[in-house]
């Protein structure tokens, strides 16, 4: 027998399958990690095919030394996902494996939590006086023992040492049990199961048609409080009544635990969850659970779509257009590639939900490609909530140079005094967004990063938000000499101040990165809000969305362009979401909400059709900007980075590969839309500089994109080259 295995090193020139001859008296099983010997060392691989024959001579086939699990790692459908991902993100195979098996179960580090329960034996008991009189910590482990029978040999082991534990089990004085535990991460949040509730209609016709699977790629197309949530769940329950499980993907940011619960409270310990947040060991854990079966619906974030899951009945993408799920890190994917794989393997539904689809799935759906099912209604009938767009510009000229319009300060000391809730929302952190020079313009910016920094009053402090350095505040200009330093533009943290002045009464949350470093503080921040009357909210687009706090009545967007302006050719569509999801937060209970909307640009288009909640108009409007332009889902448009530790390699290398480009669409002519060599907006970021060529091309011509990998394939011991395909942002 013969086994063709990919060796976990991620370099390009080792990205190939090599054979090896399995050992005669182990049973080697696809899909499982191997130890194998390569040149003169021995490194960790996995299975990909196990066959009879082999092209090698036999003199060339070396043996593979042992299985280093004894069982696989990976199920058959995720072959299936391999080929998808190769083919399409060109990513190495190791790469992907790294995707497949989290790094917790396979750098074998992180066991089932074994407890060792602790006790005297009978024999320690009739002994006691046995121990030497100087040995003191073993008197008092045993003593202490006598009083507590069953302790956990680490909690034993911290109070005496561990030697003196090991020293006592050796003489055979105290013995133990072992238990194995799992870890479950929430777990104090587990609560009674709830009995699912009564669909309406509309719901049952979503359910149904999901369940009828005419198509198997479904887009819930459904107002915020329209009931997605319950179609999801009741499409979970018929998978598990027939046996079968189910991925529920999140965004990141709505991972709360005010989700888990939901879910956890309809289907019980069934649950995992996979985030971010987890430990190691809980993350093991929880990987395990599902990999053996003890738990069927994997609810997480965009990892999630990994989860080792047999017998798949249901995939869910709740909010599918949030950005998170596409990954923007090596290895680059989106979620939907292999959520479409592992549906068709295992001919399941998959469902994408969300009020604001992105353009390119909604004309998916237009074209037939998805099944379109449309909640246009909210369950409790509340109409959605009215918003008023105010004109900034106005205000500043009658003189109010201040962040909050009159009118949202008119509706906000209402709200408070009728003891409601209120969110404000403000895309950017920090006390205000720059320090700047007055006389002579000079902005504070990062030294490894070509951003400026931002200030943040807490710690005094200057800090690069995509680098994380800090740096003193300026006390004077260090390009003219002048003290003329002023602050920028204002951020969630000089908002929160504001508001306790105008409102010294009202208690004032603020969340942000800043405010949640922490694992649990996202969760505290929420539910002290949740119980608080009245009180307001200020945070950065982590308010917006997902969080269902019935009280809440008044939302302000305070500067809703921020999104506009990102050359970007999303930014219409990324403005429309936001503005809906943030909307969507008020009045989700029996009291209206209402919207107040601040802008300089109130006549923009984007502000008209999101203030009468016309996702089909803007759709249409932007599907023809995109037609006309050439923008996709008309095309692909391709960046090649180049960063590098000094400018001119980056600078070099860039100018090779656009003239390579050139000659690319010399042989392609019709395919190229558009071909640009540029320094990125970002010229500099973690102290790399940054370049690169931007690239229109055919959406179909898939020779085309094959050959601008290959291109980009480089290999340049000072520069580093990565293709990507329609990026979620060119700065
Ligand atoms: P969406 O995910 O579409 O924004 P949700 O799933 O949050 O909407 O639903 C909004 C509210 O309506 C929730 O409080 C939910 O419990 C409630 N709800 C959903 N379906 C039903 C139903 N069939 N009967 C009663 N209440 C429902
Ligand atoms: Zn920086």
């Amino acid at each position: 027998m013969f086994a063709e295995v990919v060796v976990d090193v991620s370099t390009n020139s080792l990205d190939k399958i090599f054979d090896y001859e399995c050992p005669k008296n182990i049973e080697i099983l696809l899909g499982q990690r191997v130890l194998v010997p390569f040149g003169r060392q021995t490194i960790e691989g996995y299975v990909l095919n196990l066959k009879e024959t082999t092209e090698l001579q036999p003199n060339q086939v070396k043996q593979i030394i042992k299985p280093l699990d004894d069982f696989s790692l990976i199920l058959p459908e995720m072959f299936d996902v391999i080929r998808e991902l190769k083919q399409e993100y060109k990513l190495r195979i190791i790469d992907i494996l790294h995707l497949i098996v989290p790094s917790q179960i396979r750098n074998g580090k992180v066991k089932q939590q074994v407890v060792k329960n602790c006790f005297l034996t009978e024999y320690g008991l009739e002994n006691l006086d046995q121990i030497k009189s100087n040995a003191k910590n073993q008197i008092q482990a045993c003593a202490y023992l006598r009083t507590i029978p069953n302790c956990d040999f680490t909690k034993l082991a911290t109070k005496f040492g561990n030697q003196t534990i090991n020293t006592l089990i050796s003489k055979g004085y105290i013995a133990f049990n072992e238990t194995k535990s799992f870890r479950a991460p929430m777990q104090d949040i587990s609560p009674e199961i709830e009995a699912d509730l009564t669909l309406t209609d509309l719901q049952q016709k979503a359910v149904d048609t999901i369940l009828s699977k005419q198509n198997l790629f479904n887009l819930l197309f459904g107002v915020t409080g329209s009931g997605k949530t319950e179609v999801y769940m009741q499409v979970i329950r018929e998978a598990l009544k027939n046996n079968q499980t189910a991925i529920m993907l999140v965004p990141e940011i709505s991972l709360t635990p005010k989700t888990v619960k939901q879910f956890r409270s309809r289907f019980g310990d069934l649950v995992a969850v996979l985030h971010s947040g987890l430990s190691d060991g809980e993350k093991f854990d929880e990987w395990f659970r599902l990999y053996n079966g003890t738990a069927k619906i994997a609810v997480g974030a965009r990892s999630a779509i990994f989860a080792p899951l047999k017998n798949l009945g249901a995939i869910i993408i709740d909010e599918e257009h949030d950005g998170s799920y596409q990954s923007e890190s090596n290895p680059r994917y989106e979620t939907i590639t292999v959520a479409k794989a592992r549906a068709k393997y295992n001919d399941c539904p998959l469902v994408l939900g969300s009020a604001t689809p992105t353009i390119e799935t909604f004309y998916n759906a237009q074209m037939g490609n998805y099944n379109l099912i449309t909640l246009d209604k909210r369950i409790n009938k509340m109409p959605l909530p009215k918003m008023d767009i105010v004109d900034m510009c106005q205000e500043f000229r009658s003189g109010n140079t201040s962040i909050f319009s009159g009118q949202l300060l008119n509706e906000m000391s209402k709200a408070v005094n009728n003891n409601e809730q209120i969110m404000l929302f403000l895309n950017r952190r920090g006390f205000s967004s720059y320090q700047m020079c007055r006389e002579c313009g000079y902005v504070a910016k990062c030294t490894d990063c070509d951003v400026s920094l931002v200030y943040h009053k807490e710690d005094n402090l200057l800090k690069c938000h995509y680098c994380g350095k800090k740096f003193k505040p300026l006390t004077k200009c260090p390009s003219c000499g002048k003290t003329t330093i002023k602050l920028g533009n204002t951020g969630t943290e000089k908002i929160e101040e504001e508001l306790q002045n105008l409102f010294p009464q009202t208690k004032v949350f603020r969340m942000d990165n800043d405010t949640t470093t922490t694992k649990s503080s996202h969760a505290k921040i929420l539910s002290e809000f949740e119980k608080t009357k009245p009180a307001i909210l200020v945070g950065t687009q982590m308010i917006a969305k997902g969080h269902d706090f019935p009280m809440v009545t008044l939302v302000g967007l305070l500067d809703a362009d921020l999104s506009l302006f990102y050359c970007d050719f999303k930014a219409n569509e990324k403005t429309y979401q936001l503005v809906t999801q943030v909307a969507g937060r008020a009045g989700r209970a029996e009291k209206e909400g209402k919207v107040v909307l601040q802008t300089f640009f109130p006549k923009h288009y984007v502000y008209n059709f999101c203030t009468n909640y016309d996702y089909l108009r803007f759709y249409n409007k932007e599907i023809n900007l995109r037609q006309t332009a050439q923008f996709p889902p008309f095309s692909k448009i391709i960046r090649v980075l180049v960063t590098a530790e000094e400018d001119d390699p980056a600078k070099l290398l860039t100018h090779e590969l656009f003239l390579k480009f050139k000659d690319l669409r010399v042989k392609y002519p019709n395919d190229f839309i558009f071909l640009e060599a540029m320094r990125s907006p970002h010229a500099k970021i973690k102290r790399k500089y940054r370049y690169q060529v931007l690239m229109r091309v055919s959406e179909n011509n898939e020779k085309l994109i094959e050959e601008i990998f290959e291109i980009s394939n480089v290999i340049n011991n000072k520069a580093t080259v990565f293709v990507e395909v329609n990026p979620q942002n060119l700065s």
